[in-house]
């Protein structure tokens, strides 16, 4: 079944990537991925953006006028249809979602703070990037912290530079090869985006600024490129569902939910469903697949769309029974007539162990 469906499956039906944000404590992640909801927002490019279940969908089209505001000329034409952002850097769950999150993920963006260089779970970062093969540019955040910095907010980051005081310049440039000697320590080569063309082999610094939206028309231009180029094998639509369980909330009128990150696949309501429980498996039936009420409509409080069926990549809310003791930050997987229940049963709570095991690393 499992070579029948992966047979099946076409450059033509491509899912969203999904992208993870990670780094040391304090380096900008959730000051970025506001500032990258808001400029879009701002700049009335809305146009599709949409707040999900633990995280937010960008629409290629939103990205490619980014794209196009650099002047930079992507003739590669791929069907992707998104890029799927995960938006819980700092959440507590996210200390076992680091480790499952970075698997789950197919691309990431590495936050380093300027003023601070590489860090310890900036180190950690890459370390588990690396373990899991997930290609990752690195934001270098908070430029606007050189001292005497001009700002051009929202712009390019070229523009920016090229606007800067000459001893504003010289420090960026010195606190940038700081980091990129710092890399090199850790058996990375890294060069300015714009500077390098080997981006298989060479991570891409990309400055940026949470505070101004300098260099996120970059971060986000590069993200597009990389999934673009390097990821279709690894994005074509897959009929096998693959999700991960990235919280448990209970919410007043539905009760226990678990929010999922759906990578692959389908759900559909009425999908029976194993997950990771404190006291063992849980086996039980979807009653709701939930998402957020569109932008427009969110502050009516409680307010949930209900689907028959969603296809990945997305985030989703699931309402069912027996979740009170989900864990957070391990597999989900369905139970069908072909699947042994066991077998299922053994392979949530062996993730379990997985995170229990690594937990103490972080
Ligand atoms: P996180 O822990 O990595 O999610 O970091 P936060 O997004 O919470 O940011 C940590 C602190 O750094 C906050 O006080 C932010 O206002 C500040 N900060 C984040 N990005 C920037 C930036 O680009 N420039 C400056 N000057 N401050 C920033």
């Amino acid at each position: 079944r499992m070579r029948e469906a992966l047979k099946n499956r076409s450059p033509d039906d491509l899912r969203s990537p999904v992208c993870v944000v990670m780094g040391h404590v304090d380096t900008g992640k959730t000051k970025l991925l506001d500032k990258i909801r808001r400029t879009n927002v701002q700049e009335g490019e809305a146009g599709g953006i949409t707040q999900q279940i633990g995280a937010t969908y960008f629409p290629m089209d939103n990205l490619r006028n980014i794209t196009e505001r650099l002047n930079k000329d992507l003739s590669i034409d791929v069907k992707l249809p998104g890029l799927l952002v995960i938006d819980t850097p700092g959440h507590e769950s996210f200390a076992n979602l680091r480790h499952r999150g970075s698997s789950s993920a197919n691309v990431a963006v590495l936050v380093v703070d300027i003023m601070h260089g590489l860090e310890q779970q900036t180190i950690e970062s890459i370390k588990m990037l690396r373990a899991k093969r997930v290609p990752f540019v690195c934001a270098i955040n908070k430029v606007d912290r050189c001292y005497g910095w001009q700002p051009l907010p929202g712009a390019p980051i070229r523009e920016s530079l090229a606007q800067q005081p000459e001893n504003v310049f010289s420090e960026f440039e010195t606190r940038t090869q700081q980091v990129i000697t710092q890399l090199m320590e850790q058996g990375l080569n890294a060069k300015l985006y714009y500077e390098n063309k080997r981006f298989k082999q060479v991570v891409s610094l990309v400055p940026t600024s949470a505070h101004t939206g300098e260099g996120i028309p970059d971060l986000l231009m590069v993200l597009l490129t990389l999934t673009q180029r390097l990821m279709v094998e690894q994005l074509m639509f897959s009929p096998i569902m693959e999700a991960t369980v990235l919280d448990v909330k209970k919410i007043e009128g539905v009760g226990t939910t678990v929010d999922v990150l759906l990578m692959n696949g389908k759900l559909r309501r009425g999908d029976t469903i194993v997950v990771a429980g404190m006291n063992g498996p849980i086996v039980t039936q979807i009653r709701a697949l939930l998402t957020p009420q569109p932008a427009k409509e969110m502050r009516v409080k409680g307010e949930f769309v209900h689907h028959e069926e969603l296809r990945a990549a997305m985030g989703v809310k699931i309402a069912a029974q027996n979740l009170e003791d989900a864990i957070a930050g391990t597999s989900m997987f369905l139970l069908t007539d072909d699947d042994d229940e066991d077998e299922l049963k053994d392979a949530v709570m062996a993730d379990v162990a997985d995170i229990m095991g690594n937990v103490s690393v972080t």
